[in-house]
């Protein structure tokens, strides 16, 4: 953590120099492309939390996902403001059991192993960045080389600790497993920040559905504590 915040406290500057280099060879048009980027990342974000997880909740747990989210909302918005899944570990942990209604057998096991390695958030954002970048150097990387991307993100995510702004240093790995140039990194820089918060949400968010999937098939599951919160 000490080193990324001593990267972030120089980074401003680093980009600024190579951001100067990119307008002057590309020109402002690089400014509408990392809002695509941007609005791309966030549509896929929203996508993943409403459907992917609601769908989990639904079918694999078997319980209300509006109930779930508005029960696990108070996380969320914790994870948005820290930007890291590690420090919103403690409120997970005790949201997961004690308004969810995950046993604690459960919980203590599934929501540090998710919030170590389970980063789907992350792993949209490098698949989003990757091909942003590759595009932005107009670099063909072919299909082999998405294929490759999905797979390194993946890992790549797994790889990154739940703390802000690893994602994107951990992003390195992807794109130089796809023969694309680590610079690239620095277009995207400057609108990390608020991405990261919203992919710190979705991560943790998918610690608890799973753990509410987990608990269900294993039976250590109280409905009492998900019913209570209900009318509360
Ligand atoms: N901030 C993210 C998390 O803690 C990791 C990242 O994508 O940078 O979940």
């Amino acid at each position: 953590m000490r080193l990324v915040i001593m990267l972030m406290a120089v980074a401003p500057f680093g980009v600024f120099c190579l951001m100067a280099t990119l307008f002057t060879n590309v020109g402002l048009g690089a400014i509408a492309d990392l809002f695509k980027y941007f609005m791309t990342v966030v549509i896929v974000l929203v996508v993943h939390f409403l459907f992917t997880y609601g769908l989990v909740v639904r079918f694999m747990a078997k319980l209300n996902p509006v109930t779930f989210y508005k029960r696990f909302a108070p996380v969320m918005a914790y994870a948005f403001s820290t930007s890291s899944s590690n420090a919103t570990l403690p409120v997970t942990l005790e949201t997961v059991e004690h308004r969810l209604g995950v046993k604690n057998e459960i919980a203590s096991f599934t929501v540090p192993l998710g919030a170590t390695i389970n980063m789907d958030g992350t792993a949209i954002m490098q698949g989003v960045a990757t091909v942003f970048i590759a595009q932005a150097y107009n670099i063909d990387i072919s299909m082999t080389g998405y294929l490759m991307v999905v797979l390194t993100a993946t890992l790549a995510s797994i790889g990154a600790a739940g703390v802000p702004g690893v994602g994107l240093i951990t992003l390195a790995l992807v794109l130089q497993q796809v023969g694309l140039p680590v610079e690239g990194i620095a277009l995207i820089i400057g609108v990390d920040r608020l991405l990261d918060m919203m992919r710190t949400a979705v991560n943790v968010t998918g610690d608890a559905a799973v753990s509410t999937v987990v608990a269900r098939s294993e039976d250590k599951f109280d409905f009492e504590v998900f019913e209570a919160e209900q009318s509360s």
